[in-house]
């Protein structure tokens, strides 16, 4: 996930509404009585699950040390799936591997009751860590066509895939305190938002895994360590990405008359699409484009025959998507009918990853916040927060079955540095993806306590 950018004040106090939506059943004499409130599991599980959690995390630790020197980018997650898959193993979930190339599936049963799927994303970014710390990432990573990129999680998926871990195993350790099936799963490629859709056309539904109930996902995010959001609805945006290609015709340099340049297309496409936001969409709705990358030629004196711009798009309605996709389009025809380009050269559009918006659903967010509140105190849980602009693909993976899912925000730095930032007018501290982000160790038992907790809510058995 990235980019905790704009904040929707407007869509967030919409949310509150819906929450206070909840319809209150009625009685058959016609009195209103409001639905049974979702109360908390027992304090005492909670206990055992902090007892458990403690005693584990220096194993956690451990784990999450060892992902964090050993980085991997979209698609090449083998050493980390190694590790899931062993680990799994090891406190008996049946595991299986290798799916959209190097996810990983463990499957707990365990009696009667509802399935409930939970997910760890394993890729890293391709970013240079400066955070200094004695596990900071140093290598490069050596990518299959020879080249080297600079690779570091900096987007705490490491911390996900070891809370996971913990999940797994405090949960097998507390089998007789819960009924029903846990499906702790470690999807890859989730920075380029193809590692979901990958696992789906690996015939994830189709190999007789126990279908969900319910989905959960966690995400850490620069808030203070002991805080968690929490909040049903729109949570964040939808996202595309796309490759525009412009074909020119090359030539020398000095002869520019001869040529049709797409270097010159490009950047009149790139100027040309900073007015799709600010002129064509509606300015109360969301929606960003950014061009992260153009691509053309190499020779000072050489004009290239193609010009690619990688663009990407976020955004909350299917209608505004359609609208930029649209603009694009006619933009990219403009720009090239405009330079002489004949019809059979037209600029193409080739789209990669997409994801739609991450909508929490309501019911499952108050069913587990009471035990959350209960775990970390009253105040530490956000039901309330703004969607974000970041996107995810972890709810692609459960698109055709409409598995009702929570995805929840764990904090990871550390608290004074945060009260800090906000002091001096930052939001936060440091942001995902940057060079210095980073997972306060702290944070490691508070997400495997929040994993836990989350799923126990659903799972417990209740006196
Ligand atoms: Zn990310
Ligand atoms: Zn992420």
């Amino acid at each position: 996930m990235n980019n905790f950018g704009v904040r929707k004040f407007i869509l967030s106090q919409i949310l509150a509404l819906a929450v206070l939506s909840v319809p209150a059943a009625i009685l058959a004499d016609g009195t209103a009585a409001s639905t049974p409130v979702p109360t908390a599991i027992p304090s005492a599980l909670i206990d055992r699950i902090n007892r458990l959690v403690e005693a584990d995390n220096s194993r956690l630790t451990a784990i999450f040390k060892d992902i964090h020197q050993h980085p991997e980018i979209a698609f090449t997650e083998r050493r980390t799936a190694a590790i899931v898959a062993r680990n799994l193993k090891e406190i008996g979930f049946k595991v299986t591997g290798e799916i959209g190339r190097t996810g990983v599936v463990g499957v707990l049963e365990n009696g009667p009751g509802p399935t409930v799927w939970f997910r760890a994303d394993m890729d890293s970014n391709s970013v240079r860590e400066a955070t200094g710390l004695p596990w900071a990432a140093t290598a490069k990573q050596r990518l299959a066509d020879g080249s080297e990129i600079d690779v570091m999680h900096a987007c705490g998926h490491d911390a996900h895939v070891t809370w996971l871990l913990g999940l797994a195993k405090i949960m097998a350790e507390l089998k007789s305190e819960w009924s029903g099936t846990l499906v702790v799963y470690a999807q890859p490629a989730e920075e380029v938002g193809l590692g979901a859709q990958a696992m789906v056309d690996d015939k994830l539904w189709q190999r007789g895994f126990p279908k969900p109930d319910y989905a959960f996902g966690a995400h850490t995010f620069p808030g203070p360590v002991g805080t968690i959001v929490s909040a049903p609805g729109v949570r964040m945006a939808g996202t595309d990405q796309l490759d525009i290609t412009f074909n020119g015709v090359g030539g020398h340099g000095s002869t520019p008359q001869m040529t049709i340049d797409p270097v010159v297309m490009a950047a009149q496409a790139v100027l040309s699409y900073q007015t799709i936001v600010s002129r064509n969409i509606d300015p109360q709705a969301a929606a960003v484009l950014s061009v992260g990358s153009i691509v053309a030629g190499r020779d000072n004196n050489v004009i290239p025959e193609t010009a690619t711009l990688k663009v990407n798009l976020r955004w909350f309605s299917p209608e505004v998507r359609a609208q930029m996709l649209r603009r694009i389009d006619e933009i990219n025809d403009g720009v090239a009918i405009a330079a002489a380009v004949s019809k059979a050269r037209m600029p193409t559009r080739l789209m990669k990853g997409t994801a739609g918006p991450l909508v929490n659903d309501n019911l499952l967010m108050t069913r587990i916040n009471p035990s959350l509140r209960v775990a970390l105190g009253k105040d530490k849980v956000l039901d309330e927060f703004p969607s974000v602009m970041g996107s995810e693909d972890f709810q692609e993976a459960f698109q055709s079955l409409n598995t009702p899912y929570a995805f929840i925000l764990i904090g990871v730095a550390p608290p004074e540095m945060y009260t800090k930032a906000r002091a001096a007018g930052r939001p936060f501290p440091y942001a995902n993806h940057n060079p210095d982000f980073f997972v306060d160790l702290a944070a490691i038992p508070v997400g495997a306590k929040v994993n836990t907790v989350a799923v126990m809510s659903v799972l417990a058995k209740r006196p």
